[in-house]
């Protein structure tokens, strides 16, 4: 083996056509030695026989041959769409032929003089090197082109066009993509100038493009920059582009190429996401999350110019009973038209934020005196008391304004927002349609109490509220008997609230009869919910207050929600405390013995805190009594309450009443009540109360405790 390179011997033989036997063999002897492998033939048909079936790397081809030329043998190859290379081999008399044979295609052309054998290996080693090194183009190209098409479809399918300029000829190539983008047909324009595709950029954005640019010119470094353009068929569209800068090796900057990105249906995603986020969807106005914010950054401002910001809560008078009367449709046009009113009234710098329900909010930022704040809050009772046509209906509204104002009244955004709305309560008070800045002398708990009161108004209708389940459980088995429902709110500005921050105005207002309506029927549904999700069934403990209880029609009630959520009445428990079933006792014996025959539960709530006369005790058809958790906590440790807890546990055995113990914490104290044949508990040991979906899983897969 000579100089044949491994890439180039072919796996394929050389195929030698040559009639002269003996010329034959000394050819196949010369390339054999150089480690190729060879196949002769003495004539043409014999060699398309052979080429039917098989393929050759490198046909000899002898000119002259029995049955036709080697220039009919060429011809008649191609037409069989045959591409191998070719040397042509000729006497010494056909030299002329040399040129014609080249142009057929023969890869050399040799004449057999004394020489032949000995040049033979050369051409032949020229001839398949150039053959595979065409072979090997013929393949890169292929990839090449396959890559292209693929990059072209994949920047389609992105939207992402490439592009490379070259900065010493000026030429900036686009890729189809690119142009489509554009909305252009690829090609059109053939030349791409800077001062075309300035044209093209928004010209607010002109400057950001060029800034981005040149500044990678100068450092070198890559660039990457947002911008929007005005296509012809998509009209303007928001585009990002990154590029990089190719330097000499001088450092000099001589090729910037990149690839730009339609981002129009990302910022519009992105930017309705904000929109939900920060903005109320009836007026389209700044909601609470974003007055947040906006307070805050208005507080910082007015902190550094030194000057006064003005925080003015606004609520419309009345307007539940236009709701009402006209409806809510009604209702939502006259907030938006309200909201596009007073929006005239403040300057661009000024936010006007729509709370939810009928409140709106107004920063006034960069105020030097509480005078001006004045006249934008006459200017704001002037506005909204003009008429309102809605839907045939001439509406007169009004409204009452509070003022707080930074830094005299609080220097955070929750302060400044609870002072001004302290102040719009104290404004509604004293005479509505006026407005009122806070002051430090107002009656603050009376008008935190009208504000809470006002809030939960609201609250039903916004969804505020929630119940919390809390599991009863046999201290025996640790199975689940029972659950106490347990009333939530989730208050906008004051965060969780317990029962005990608003049952109590609730009760005074008279509010608790809807709440309490709410919270029976939320609390059986949900019951009959886990029930036919095939969770065990137990029933579930309404708390019902005083006011309730003396509610005449409670019985329909209860009635109607247990027929509408379908929730069999032995899954339902309700609590009364004692002191409420004691007040009217002879009254509520009655109440008691209608709710006994539908078929509900009565537990006595907080036993043992209130006055009980065993003699009623004896009477009212209860189902358990309930031992305060007062007693519970020492229960241990107090003598006292040790006593109580056993005569509690001993009157519930003599009645023939179930009795449970509430707010057990500790394993001592279940000890001590499991001993005394109280076997029912509720309490943060065995859980607290869990909301939902965590309880689903406490009924599913037991407590651990
Ligand atoms: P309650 O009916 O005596 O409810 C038991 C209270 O004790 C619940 O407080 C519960 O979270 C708490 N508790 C349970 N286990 C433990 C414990 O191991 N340790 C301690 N320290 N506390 C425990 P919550 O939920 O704050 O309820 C307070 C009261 O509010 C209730 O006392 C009930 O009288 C009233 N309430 C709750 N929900 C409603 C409701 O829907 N309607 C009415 N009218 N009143 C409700
Ligand atoms: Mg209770
Ligand atoms: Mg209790």
């Amino acid at each position: 083996m000579k100089d044949l390179s491994e890439d180039i011997i072919a796996a394929e033989p050389v195929l030698i056509i040559e009639d002269d036997g003996g010329f034959a063999e000394l050819m196949q002897a010369a390339l054999e030695d150089l480690g190729c492998c060879c196949r002769t033939f003495a004539c043409g048909r014999e060699v398309f026989d052979w080429l039917a079936a098989n393929s050759a790397a490198l046909i000899i081809l002898d000119y002259t041959l029995p049955d036709m030329t080697g220039a009919a043998l060429i011809q008649r190859m191609r037409e069989l769409g045959i591409t191998t290379p070719f040397v042509m081999v000729t006497g010494r008399d056909d030299a002329s032929l040399a040129v014609e044979m080249m142009k057929s295609g023969a890869c050399d052309f040799m004449i057999k003089d004394t020489t032949f054998l000995d040049r033979l290996p050369a051409v032949v080693t020229r001839a398949l090197h150039e053959d595979s090194v065409r072979r090997k183009l013929k393949l890169t190209e292929l990839s090449l082109r396959q890559s292209e098409a693929r990059l072209a479809r994949a920047q389609k399918i992105a939207r992402m066009g490439s592009w490379e300029w070259n900065l010493d000829s000026g030429e900036i190539y686009w890729s189809d993509e690119l142009y489509h983008i554009f909305g252009l047909q690829p090609g059109d324009p053939a030349v791409i100038s800077t001062e075309w595709l300035y044209s093209l950029i928004v010209p607010l954005d002109l400057p950001v493009f060029k800034k981005a640019i040149l500044n990678s010119l100068k450092t070198c470094q890559p660039f990457n920059v947002v911008y929007r353009i005005t296509t012809r068929n998509a009209g303007e569209i928001v585009v990002t582009s990154q590029g990089e800068v190719e330097c000499d090796e001088t450092g000099r900057a001589c090729i910037l190429s990149g690839t730009t990105l339609d981002i129009t249906a990302r910022i519009k995603a992105e930017s309705e996401i904000q929109q939900l986020i920060n903005y109320d969807t009836l007026t389209g106005l700044p909601n609470r999350s974003l007055l947040h914010d906006r307070l805050q950054q208005a507080i910082a401002q007015s902190a550094r110019d030194k000057t006064l910001l003005g925080v003015l809560v606004l609520d419309l008078d009345r307007f539940k009973s236009i709701n009402e009367t006209l409806g809510h449709r009604a209702g939502d046009k006259l907030l938006k038209s309200i909201g596009t009113r007073l929006q005239a009234c403040v300057r661009e710098s000024d936010t006007l934020a729509r709370l939810g329900g009928d409140e709106f909010v107004v920063l006034l930022v960069g105020v030097a005196h509480e005078d001006g704040l004045t006249i934008v809050a006459k200017k704001i009772l002037a506005i909204v008391s003009e008429p309102v046509y809605i839907d045939g209906h001439e509406i007169y509204s009004t409204c009452s304004i509070g003022i707080a104002v930074y830094p005299l009244d609080g220097d955070d955004s929750h302060t400044l927002l609870k002072h001004a709305d302290l102040a719009m309560y104290q404004a509604k008070e004293l005479d509505r349609n006026n407005f009122q800045f806070f002051s430090r002398d107002m009656n603050i708990k009376v008008l935190e109490r009208m504000m809470l009161e006002n809030s939960m108004r609201k609250a039903l209708d916004r969804d505020e509220f929630f119940l919390v389940y809390q599991p009863q459980v046999d201290a025996r088995t640790g199975q689940i008997t029972g659950m106490e429902a347990l009333l939530r709110w989730q208050h906008p500005d004051l965060g969780l609230l317990a029962p005990d921050k608003f049952i109590y105005l609730a009760e005074d207002n008279g509010f608790i009869i809807s709440l309490g309506e709410w919270v029976l029927r939320a609390a059986c549904r949900q019951n009959k919910i886990w029930q036919d999700q095939g969770l065990p069934a137990v029933r579930v403990a309404v708390n019902l207050s005083a006011k309730q209880f003396g509610q005449y029609r409670l019985d329909e009630v209860i009635a109607s929600t247990l027929l509408d959520t379908g929730l069999d009445p032995r899954w339902l428990e309700l609590e009364i405390t004692e002191s409420t079933i004691m007040k009217d006792a002879e009254k509520n014996t009655a109440i008691l013995q209608r709710f006994k025959e539908m078929g509900i539960s009565l537990a006595i709530d907080d036993f043992g805190t209130g006055y009980s006369s065993l003699s009623y005790l004896k009477l009212f058809p209860l189902t358990r009594l309930k031992i305060d958790r007062a007693f519970v906590r020492d229960i241990t440790t107090n003598p006292d309450d040790a006593a109580i807890a056993r005569i509690i546990i001993d009157i519930a055995s003599t009645l023939k009443l179930s009795v449970i113990a509430e707010g057990v914490e500790t394993r001592a104290q279940m000890q001590f009540l499991s001993f005394n044949n109280c076997v029912e508990m509720q309490g943060y040991l065995f859980s607290r109360p869990v909301r939902a979906e965590e309880f689903a899983k406490l009924l599913e897969h037991g407590l651990n405790y």
